[in-house]
């Protein structure tokens, strides 16, 4: 615990569990003193994030679908009268159909399934990001969370690495067009780590396991990392961040070819 965001309040989206990695960096800014707001997907996951938001004495807990415009309406109007004013965002938000998820890219990949990745996984952020700056008179900073199926070729990853790829690029843009009003906008590259998310992509435990395998410092990506790196871009150490991508992954991004080649 400590004071790095005592003053602070924001808003955290994507919290569906106590795996989800949107929990991981809420229960860190709390520690160090900021007041959070919470919005989860549907009915059904409100009996699991009630009661963590209530442990680190959230303000609010609203329903948003990132899809549909009149719930993100509702959802920032009520956080504009309960906070009035915010200084971060976290945004979690991910989602592709599970059967694109697996295989051949370019044969499974429809239309309709890429199109709903793209609107969930990226365009989202673009919507919280305008949403958000409306809140932010006096600056802030906006965080997304992404993966290195972006950059480089992750099998199974498919549809979701294409949305990804587009969600950093739309990072950078966002910074460009915030960055004169003091906002800073950046994107969590994490390793594979144990979610509901890793779960739905085909072979994702092996994903995880060779990840931490093959890694530079040999281990899997830690929450405490991770949220580390949100709470180091959300306060004022993060000052001077924006437009990047930084990879929170054990170091597995630079790897090559791993050292056991025989393997
Ligand atoms: P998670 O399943 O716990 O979180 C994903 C969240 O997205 C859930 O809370 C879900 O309710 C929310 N969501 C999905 N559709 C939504 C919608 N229409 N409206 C609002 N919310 C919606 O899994 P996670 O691993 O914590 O994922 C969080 C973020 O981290 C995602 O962007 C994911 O791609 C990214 N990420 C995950 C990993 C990993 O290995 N787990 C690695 C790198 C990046």
């Amino acid at each position: 615990t400590g004071e790095l965001m005592k003053g602070k309040k924001g808003l955290i989206m994507g919290v569906a569990n106590s795996n989800s990695i949107a929990w991981g960096i809420a229960s860190q800014l709390a520690a160090q003193g900021a007041e959070l707001a919470f919005t989860y997907l549907g009915e059904g996951l409100e009996r699991r994030v009630r009661p963590l938001a209530e442990s680190v004495g959230a303000k609010l807990l609203i329903q948003a679908d990132v899809t549909d415009d009149a719930s993100m309406d509702a959802a920032f109007a009520e956080l504009e009268k309960e906070f009035g004013t915010i200084d971060f965002v976290v945004h979690s938000v991910a989602f592709a159909n599970k059967d694109e998820l697996k295989g051949s890219f370019v044969d499974n990949t429809t239309r309709d399934s890429f199109l709903l990745a793209m609107n969930i996984s990226a365009f989202s952020f673009v919507d919280v990001a305008k949403r958000s700056a409306k809140l932010m008179p006096n600056g802030g900073s906006m965080i997304t969370l992404t993966y290195l199926g972006s950059e480089r070729v992750i099998p199974n990853y498919n549809t979701m690495g294409v949305a990804k790829a587009a969600l950093e690029a739309a990072t950078r843009y966002i910074a460009r067009d915030l960055g004169p009003k003091g906002i800073r906008v950046n994107a969590i590259s994490a390793g594979a780590m144990r979610t509901l998310s890793l779960a739905g992509i085909a072979g994702g435990r092996g994903l995880h396991s060779k990840s931490a395998q093959f890694s530079l410092i040999k281990e899997e990506t830690s929450m405490e990392g991770v949220a580390g790196a949100a709470l180091w871009l959300c306060s004022d150490l993060g000052r001077s961040t924006t437009g990047e991508v930084v990879h929170v992954d054990a170091g597995f991004h630079a790897v090559g070819l791993p050292d056991d080649m025989e393997g």
